[in-house]
Formats: structure tokens, sequence, C-alpha cells
């Protein structure tokens, strides 16, 4: 790396997208952010903003047959711009990876032992570590000099203690098969504990907080001095609170029982559970703007699936101010937990002997910036601290490549 290498590319690889984003770690600046989706289809749409030239957004329509393709259109559109991956400013591309395992708990240099080890990881984690490893392996083969860094979404929730990461089931058995919570959206909960102890004015290490981080996929995670100790997610994405599209936590007998009962093969239940669940599973929509605007309709499913999605909400924040004992902040983060000021009033709603409460005018502010939304008298707490998981990505790369 020279003195003045100073960028990171980020590179979120899922199984038809990549996002990515270019920072500068010299000031923090982003340069660079676009996305290539529906890969595979013939209707792949590539979206590029070059922030650092303030040009237009550019979108690009036509098939895009797989994620190198998708990678090598991704260098020419940064090229366009003089900010192309042969740039020696170019220190290092960061990738996030879902599944990290036991194994890796700190972002980590990607050599061939590495990427075996994430590729032994697939079985718990077939929807995402693939797609992590195509990547990988597509970003090395453009630029083999570069330092590759993992940043596993696994990572920060290595540090729940034995009693919460084990599932109370014979332990040779699990032992054999891997058979643990591991916890995601580690970075996103990560940044976002860390910015609101900023927000308190307070060191990491001295605050207990909740985080919700509530998009598509959704988690909950007790976070206390710093360090996780609980988190909603378990082996894979699908425990914990209700998602999009996800069931969250169910009775692990629904599964057999549905096998049984209605022969259901895995996987339709691993896809009824994963895709046709949740929110979308409850009341045909998944998009919270969307449920929102048929409750003000009157529409009574969706009201039922709003209703189902805080009191699983709810038992987490219960639960979790119970493990952590004393809880200085909620906060409210990604797609949902940023922008819908009811879910976050309905999900402190009547926690005021907790400490919990929400100032109705704060909470209807719409920023982009961390804030609280509690009210002055509130003992505990709330705010909504917009997630960055880009940014962490790049922050936990650079700090790697330039320690
Ligand atoms: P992902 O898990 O895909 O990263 P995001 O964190 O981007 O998801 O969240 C996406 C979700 O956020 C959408 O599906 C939608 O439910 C919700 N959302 C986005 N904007 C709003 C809004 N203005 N009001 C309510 N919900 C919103």
């Amino acid at each position: 790396m020279t003195a003045t290498a100073t960028r990171v590319l980020v590179l979120n690889s899922g199984s038809s997208s990549v996002k990515y984003q270019l920072l500068d770690m010299a000031d923090g600046r982003r340069l660079a952010v676009g996305l290539v989706e529906r890969i595979g289809e013939e209707n792949s749409r590539l979206v590029h903003t070059p922030l650092a030239t303030g040009g237009e957004k550019r979108e690009t329509e036509g098939a895009i047959a797989d994620h190198e393709t998708a990678l090598k259109a991704v260098a020419a559109e940064l090229s366009a711009d003089g900010l192309g991956l042969d740039s020696p400013q170019l220190a290092a591309i960061g990738h996030r990876v879902v599944h990290g395992g036991l194994r890796f708990t700190e972002p980590t240099v990607i050599d061939d032992a590495v990427l075996k080890e994430i590729e032994r990881l697939v079985p718990v984690a077939p929807l995402h570590n693939p797609a992590n490893i195509t990547g990988i392996r597509t970003a090395q083969a453009l630029r083999p000099d570069l330092p590759q860094i993992a940043v596993f979404d696994t990572a920060f929730h290595s540090t729940m203690p034995e009693y919460a990461a084990r599932y109370a089931i014979d332990v040779e058995t699990a032992d054999a098969h891997r058979v643990r919570r591991y916890g995601f959206h580690g970075t996103s909960h990560a940044y976002v504990s860390r910015r609101t102890a900023a927000l308190l004015g307070q060191d990491p290490a001295e605050v207990n907080v909740i985080v919700l981080h509530l998009g598509n996929g959704a988690s909950a995670s007790a976070v206390a001095g710093g360090r996780c100790v609980d988190t909603s997610m378990g082996l894979t994405p699908l425990e914990g609170l209700v998602m999009g599209t996800r069931s969250g936590d169910i009775d692990p007998a629904v599964t057999f029982h549905l096998k049984r009962v209605a022969g259901m093969s895995a996987d339709e239940i691993d896809e009824l559970l994963n895709k046709k669940s949740g929110l979308l599973g409850l009341c045909g929509d998944n998009d919270m703007r969307e449920i929102r605007r048929r409750i003000d309709e009157g529409d009574e499913r969706a009201a039922l699936a709003f209703d189902i999605y805080i009191h699983r909400l709810k038992k987490y924040i219960g639960a979790y101010y119970a493990v952590l004992g004393r809880v200085d902040a909620v906060v409210f983060t990604a797609g949902v937990g940023e922008n819908a000021a009811p879910v976050r009033e309905a999900a402190v709603a009547g926690l005021e002997e907790l400490g919990l409460a929400v100032d109705a005018g704060l909470n209807a502010v719409r920023s982009d910036e961390p804030r609280l939304i509690s009210p002055e008298y509130a003992r505990v707490a709330v705010a909504v601290v917009p997630t960055d998981e880009e940014l962490e990505i790049a922050q936990q790369t650079y700090a790697l490549v330039s320690a």
C-alpha cells in the first residue's frame, strides 16, 4: 500500500445483486455509490452515482449474466469517473461476508485458506456465503495484488456468552453440525451502538444499549459496554423478530408438523419461512409504508400484521432489558427503524414503568441525523441512529490494512 492509498471499495455481494461504495478514508468521504440488481436476469440494472465529481446518477439496463460481468461493469463505471480499480489510491477492497462461524471474529485478510473456510460455512449460510465468495473471487481476479478484507456479519456477536449462544439441544449433535446462535447484522449493531454512545456523549464502554435493526431483515441486540451479550438472530437470519418475509421465532415443531401433515419438503418449508412469511405472509405486503397506508384505509389484515410485528418487538425489548439489567438507550435503525414513526411509537408504548417513552413531536421529525426521540424526563434514552454498514466495513478494512 502506498502512503497515498486511502481509498476503500466496499462490496456487498448478494445472490442477485452487488451493492458498492468507494470511500476515501482520509476524510470519510463517499466518492461513488451504486448497485447492480437482478443479476442473471434479462432486465439487470446498474445504478451508479459518482459523488466525487458531483455527476448525475447513471442507470443502465440490460442483461448482466453473472457477478463477474457485474463487477466488470462497476469497474468500468468507476473508471469513467477516474476512480478505476487500477488506481494507486485504492488501498483495499472490503467485502461483507455474512457468516464467519466461530473462527472469524475480526476483519480478516482473505487468502486461500480463509476463502476455503468461508466456503466450509456455506451449509450454515446457503443463501449468503456463496454470493459473497463469488464477489471475492471476482474482485481478486480484477486486482490480484490488492488486499481483500472480509468483514463478517457475525463477528460483533462473537462476544455473546455461551449461555446466550447455545441452543438447549444435545451438545454433541449441536457441536458436530455447528448448530449454535451466531447472530447477523453485526456491522450495523456495532456501528449503531457506538454511534448511540456518542449521541449520549458517553464512552461506549459505559453504556448499555438495546439496538433494534428493523429493515427488510430485522434483528435486536443487547449491547453491554460495547460488547454484544445477546442477539435475536441465531444459526441463520431466520430467528427472532417478525421481518419483511421471514417468520422470526416459531415453535420448531411447526416445521415437522408441516412435513408430516402438509407433506412439504425441507426446501419448501425453508422457502415458506424465509420468503413467504413475516409481514408478507401475514398480509400480502412486506413494505411498512404500504402496510401503514392500508391501515389508514381501515384494512384489518394489515393492522393485525402490524400488531404481530410490534408485539414481537416489544417482547425483545423486555427480554433484553432483563438481560442488561440497566438500559441507557433503546435505539432504532435501518429502513423501518429510521423512517417509520408509528413503529417506534407502538414499540415503546406502555413501557413508561421501564423508563421508556417517546415524544410525539420529536418522533415525527424526519432527519438523516442521529437523534433522541424520548422526552426530557425519560430515564432511558430512545434514539434513532441511521445505520451505515458500508462505512463500518470501510473503517474496519482500512484499520486493518493501514495498521
Ligand atoms: P434491507 O434489509 O433490505 O437492507 P432496509 O434497511 O433498506 O432493508 O429497509 C427496507 C424497508 O424499510 C422497506 O421494506 C420498508 O418496509 C421500510 N421503509 C423504508 N422507507 C420507509 C418509510 N418511509 N416508512 C416506513 N417504512 C419504510
